[in-house]
């Protein structure tokens, strides 16, 4: 039965990440920290959670925008909404793959709300941000009663629902390292219907190119909502490093990555369909990856 009122709880509005450490601290596992809500909210309403302290993260500014860090890369903060990141030219020029994915994501009004955080913290296999950031080679940055770490996000998935993130910790910024001349990516989603569907399969394929000619000097495949994770592909990058691109190598690749995908299959559509999928999609997601070096 689908209950419709959130269950009751504490509400706090820290204006500070170490704030909201301490409330996290004093609270102990009482304690859920949201940002958008679009997922949190939801699963209170389903009972799935029922957190007696919710602590809302919006204030804290120093969690908030997309900042260029000198000729490294790029910073985000966790709070950047996915509106946000849609409407960000430097995101829509430099990391597109990331770009394509919040594109396609959810409704306008729930991508006004709904943060790169959240998406992450969530750790569902199919969130849609996961894959395009493995293949940009990004980290988060958490920070804890301890101090601060920052992983890679290809480690950061445990399970179904579960992350290396503490549960007195709080993801603060996403980290993604300037991509390099001639390289350019694409994340395909496919989805049974054209909106506001979450993903049946998901590629993400990221080359870099020598200065001429068609010879691949790196590649990165990541797929989303065919194993318990989002995983990355070496298997299918492989295929592709040190050649040229071209249909039978991006083929191949896309062979390798149907290999290893280790999908469910479910109502919304069978395990051999996904599997199928996944080699057609990331034979595409590599050929317009290439497309938009050339
Ligand atoms: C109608 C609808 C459509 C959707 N479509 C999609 C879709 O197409 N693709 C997709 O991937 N998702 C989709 N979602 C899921 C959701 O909207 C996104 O995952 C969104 O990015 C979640 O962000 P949020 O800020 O709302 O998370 P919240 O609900 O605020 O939080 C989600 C979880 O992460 C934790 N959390 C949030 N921020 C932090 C932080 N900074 N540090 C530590 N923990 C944190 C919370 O404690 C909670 O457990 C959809 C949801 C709805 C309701």
């Amino acid at each position: 039965m689908f209950i419709k009122r959130l269950p009751d709880f504490q509400h706090h509005a820290p204006v500070s990440l170490s704030e909201a450490l301490d409330l996290l601290t004093k609270h102990g596992g009482k304690a859920e920290v949201y940002a958008g809500g679009t997922d949190l909210l939801p699963a209170m309403k389903k009972r799935e959670k029922t957190p007696k302290h919710l602590i809302d993260l919006k204030k804290i500014r120093e969690m908030k925008g997309i900042r260029l860090d000198g000729k490294k890369g790029i910073r985000i903060g966790a709070l950047t909404t996915l509106g946000e990141l849609e409407r960000s030219t430097l995101v829509h020029e430099k990391f597109t793959p990331l770009w394509d994915a919040v594109t396609m994501m959810a409704s306008p009004q729930i991508r006004s709300l709904g943060t790169l955080g959240g998406n992450l913290c969530g750790a569902v296999p199919s969130a849609d941000t996961a894959p395009p950031l493995i293949v940009l080679g990004a980290s988060v940055k958490m920070v804890g009663p301890s101090g601060e770490r920052e992983i890679l996000v290809e480690n950061f998935f445990r399970g179904p629902k579960e992350s290396v993130l503490q549960k007195d910790e709080v993801m603060k910024e996403v980290f993604i390292p300037q991509p390099g001349n001639f390289a350019s990516g694409k994340y395909i989603k496919l989805m049974r219907r054209e909106a506001m569907d979450l993903a049946l399969v998901g590629v993400a394929a990221c080359l870099t190119m020598e200065a001429r000619g068609k010879i691949c000097k790196d590649a990165r495949i990541s797929l989303g909502a065919v194993a318990p994770t989002p995983i990355r592909v070496p298997q299918a990058e492989e295929v592709l490093i040190n050649r040229e691109i071209d249909e039978v190598r991006a083929a191949e690749a896309g062979k390798a990555a149907s290999v290893v995908c280790r999908p469910i299959g479910d109502i919304r559509s069978s395990l051999a369909y996904r599997c199928s999928m996944v080699e057609v999609l990331t034979k595409r997601a590599i050929l317009e990856a290439y497309k938009r070096i050339v």
